[in-house]
């Protein structure tokens, strides 16, 4: 039997633990199954100090901000298409120059939240190391920041087109 083997034994000897998969009590198993429902267990370090809500919140907003900026472009290129397949179309009416300059600067914006998305994944460690009030104030104003670069974009987009 291995060290790891004896420490598993001996959690499980000491005190009470739940099965994370069926919460069946493990006090005293001897196997690494849950006799409950066969799940495979092994002995772990976590931390209370891992606080992941404010980083969650950065990449769960920033994929939002994506979303509706890909709506925006399928909304864009669906009026496009209908313009452009009316009966008495003439390619391009006035008034579809601007979809088609608008439409590179959707997709652009919505490279901002991407890099956003990037930053908190890269550097999710270094975020997760400062103190909980730190983490959520460099999310808010990331996002601050993003919102921002989003809307100056696409009024650049409506100023150009
Ligand atoms: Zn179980």
């Amino acid at each position: 039997m291995t060290e790891r083997d004896q420490l598993f034994r001996a959690f499980l000897a000491a005190g009470d633990a739940a099965c994370p998969v069926c919460a069946y009590n493990l006090r005293a198993t001897e196997s690494q199954c849950c006799p409950e429902c066969g799940a495979q267990l092994e002995l772990r370090l976590g931390s209370s100090d891992l606080r992941l809500a404010p980083w969650l919140a950065g990449i769960v907003t920033a994929a939002v901000l994506i979303g509706l900026q890909l709506v925006l472009v399928i909304i864009g290129v669906v009026t496009l298409l209908v313009t452009l397949f009316r009966p008495d179309s003439t390619f391009l009416d006035p008034g579809d120059e601007e979809f088609v300059v608008l439409l590179p600067f959707a997709l652009g914006s919505a490279a901002v939240p991407g890099a956003l998305i990037f930053l908190l994944v890269r550097y999710r460690r270094w975020l997760w190391r400062r103190r909980p009030r730190i983490q959520w104030a460099l999310v808010a104003l990331s996002l601050v920041i993003t919102v921002s670069a989003t809307l100056a974009i696409l009024f650049i987009a409506t100023v150009v087109s």
